[in-house]
């Protein structure tokens, strides 16, 4: 071969493997622009600036922080639940029990978090919202010490479902079990004694009232027993008598097929000996429990008493309970419940 031929086969090849190239990066890149794309359409992105917006209100929705457990302990945004991006697969965290929840997901530089993202569409969940890397809050960081650690908020997992099946979950229950949740939190008896504290509550109103009891706990404001009803055998009278503290008991209201805002979560009794319930049925007055008669004159003096403009009342009413102390066809005044208008928001059909 003359040099000039072989030459030119050289370069013929060196065509031939740039061409190849070309082709391979080109469908490689088409690829990953659909595949990019096919994700961004799945969840939204928002900034952790409009995120903060969001997060000021209370609402409906979990901040979900997808970092490794060390890193969450070390420092969170507040009231964010931690299931590593490790840990997101193939089946729904027990921490994330509703597929419609508006979930809001951060790691710590946006990376991970939108991983996570991406897989918790590709499970069914469908209002997920990447926030980015909690490198960008600037609000307040909630640390894991002892005291956080009990005030949570937890779903009702297997263990605490069989302590309330067939007590206060009865068998006709029509609630959703995943309607509800269960809260851990810390409050303080008359002498100032420090007890734990157990109440179960529905999803809508888990994160204020845990709220609500922290800021109690803090105040120091007397609350003496936070049992779960199931450990009346969902006995509301022997509950009553022994001044516990308490939300969900399913039931419906007498002679109608529709469920009481206890029957749903959507009603705290705090303190009920003290605060007795006294209505009139049938021309004839009732009072509840029993063993509270006493406490039924508002003037007299006596612990555990909830009175109009005390912290429990401003804390419960300023996120929009009512206080049954206030009601007009009876006195009730250990309850505090969401409105008639709101509840029937949250549960039209019931
Ligand atoms: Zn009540």
């Amino acid at each position: 071969m003359k040099e000039a031929e072989v030459i030119a086969l050289n370069s013929r090849k060196l065509w031939i493997v740039l061409l190849v190239l070309v082709v391979l990066i080109g469908f490689m890149l088409v690829k990953y622009v659909i595949t990019s794309r096919k994700g961004e359409e799945e969840f939204k992105t928002i900034s952790m600036e409009e995120a903060t917006k969001i997060f000021e209100k209370s609402g409906d929705y979990v901040i979900l922080d997808v970092r490794r457990a060390d890193e969450y302990k070390e420092g969170h945004i507040p009231g964010a639940v931690n299931v590593s991006n490790e840990n997101i697969r193939g089946v729904q965290p027990e921490e994330l029990p509703d597929p419609q929840q508006e979930i809001y997901v951060y790691c710590r530089t946006g990376r991970r978090s939108k991983a996570s993202c991406s897989k918790l569409v590709a499970m069914g969940y469908t209002h997920v919202t990447n926030i980015g890397g909690i490198v960008d809050w600037k609000g307040e960081i909630e640390k894991e010490d002892a005291k956080e650690e009990s005030f949570y908020i937890s779903p009702i997992t297997d263990e605490i479902f069989a302590r309330i099946e067939g007590k206060s979950y009865k068998e006709d229950c029509t609630l959703e079990r995943e309607e509800l949740r269960y809260l851990h939190v810390l409050h303080r008896d008359q002498k100032n004694k420090e007890h734990e504290g157990e109440m179960i509550v529905n999803r809508h109103i888990a994160k204020d009232v845990l709220e609500i009891m922290k800021r109690l706990y803090e105040e120091e404001y007397p609350i003496e027993k936070i049992r779960l009803v199931d450990e009346y055998d969902a006995d509301d009278e022997a509950s009553m008598e022994d001044n516990n503290s308490s939300s969900f008991n399913f039931r419906f209201i007498s002679h109608t097929n529709k469920v009481s805002k206890h029957g749903l979560g959507l009603a705290v009794d705090i303190n009920t000996l003290y605060n007795p319930y006294v209505k009139t049925v049938d021309g004839k007055r009732v009072v509840e429990p029993v063993t509270g008669e006493a406490y039924t004159n508002r003037n007299g003096e006596y612990p555990y008493k909830i009175e109009k403009g005390d912290l429990c009342y401003q804390l419960f009413t300023e996120k929009g309970f009512l206080w049954g102390g206030e009601f007009e066809s009876c006195k009730d005044y250990q309850h505090f419940e969401v409105s008639d208008e709101q509840m029937n928001q949250w549960y039209p059909d019931n």
